[in-house]
């Protein structure tokens, strides 16, 4: 990936296993944040650092809809984002993406922001009959202009000897399906099967894979395979962030709960688009191993 002074901190270690992390929901959907004085809207923005014996690092996972609840939040939380290594984009939404320039400009030195190509593209879904804007609401030039350095890959980015960001995710089973996405490619709207969806992958010493999701547009099973291929981990110890189950039929959140029982995660966290009925059917099938997630929650491993 392109480095900058910013970047170095990407190396923790040779050992390839991090030894704890702990992550913070900057802002998400549910109304009912940790404490009053923090604010919730539609969107994800998750501030995670990870620890390898005295070295650490800290990233963004995705930008919430707008840049000043999530500075709003991060400073009543206590969050530093001055120190972040890199910001991640999930994808191009822009309940994901909206709050990027605010927090670069914010930042105010020259930081990666990492994603897959089609993240810039113009997006789009039907809402009442009618296409509605759901992308990035800005031109990526203005992500270089706000000190952003952007970095674009299709393939798996391995951002510490511990941590990826997945890269494009393998469709490998046939329940996942994304239906009602449109993108402009070549000047033509197509349907968008989100290629550009992408998880953090953190291979955690003694426990596991932890896998982070922005919506898992791609399939939250396809994002744990992934995941389990990608750093070479045989025990899925946690799966945390939105699962976009919110429209999804019965049949699929009961087959998706099958595979995540087979799966076996210690813990599972859903917040954002998962979907009231989808964290029922979790709470239903993992009990005190499935807690939701909201703005201002903090998680430690
Ligand atoms: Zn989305
Ligand atoms: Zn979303």
């Amino acid at each position: 990936m392109a480095r900058s002074r910013s970047a170095n901190s990407f190396i923790l270690s040779n050992e390839g296993q991090v030894d704890g992390m702990r992550l913070t929901v900057l802002v998400d959907d549910s109304k009912n944040p940790l404490r009053p004085e923090l604010r919730a809207k539609h969107g994800l923005s998750m501030f995670i650092e990870l620890r390898t014996g005295k070295r650490g690092m800290s990233l963004l996972m995705d930008a919430g809809q707008s840049a000043d609840i999530v500075l709003r939040n991060a400073e009543r939380l206590g969050v530093d984002l001055a120190g972040v290594g890199a910001i991640l984009l999930s994808h191009g939404h822009y309940d994901h993406t909206g709050g990027l320039l605010g927090i670069l400009r914010h930042i105010g030195k020259t930081t990666p922001v990492i994603a897959h190509p089609n993240a810039l593209e113009q997006k789009f879904t039907f809402r009442r009959r009618r296409l509605k804007k759901i992308g990035i609401p800005f031109e990526a030039s203005e992500i270089e202009r706000s000190n952003g350095m952007l970095s674009l890959s299709r393939d798996p980015r391995r951002l510490s000897p511990e941590t990826w960001l997945s890269g494009e995710i393998e469709r490998v089973v046939p329940f996942e399906e994304v239906k009602g996405f449109k993108a402009r490619r070549q000047g033509k709207l197509v349907d968008d099967q989100i290629p550009d969806d992408q998880a953090l992958f953190v291979n955690l010493k003694g426990k596991g894979l932890v896998a982070i999701t922005g919506c898992a547009h791609a399939g939250l099973i396809n994002t744990v395979v992934q995941g389990l291929k990608v750093t070479g981990s045989e025990v899925v110890h946690a799966i945390i962030g939105g699962f976009h189950l919110i429209d999804a039929s019965v049949a699929r959140i009961r087959t998706t709960v099958r595979e995540l029982q087979r799966i076996d995660p210690r813990v599972v966290m859903p917040c954002h688009c998962t979907g009231r009925k989808a964290i029922g059917k979790l709470v239903e099938a993992f009990g005190e191993k499935c807690r939701q997630l909201r703005t201002g929650d903090g998680v430690t491993f």
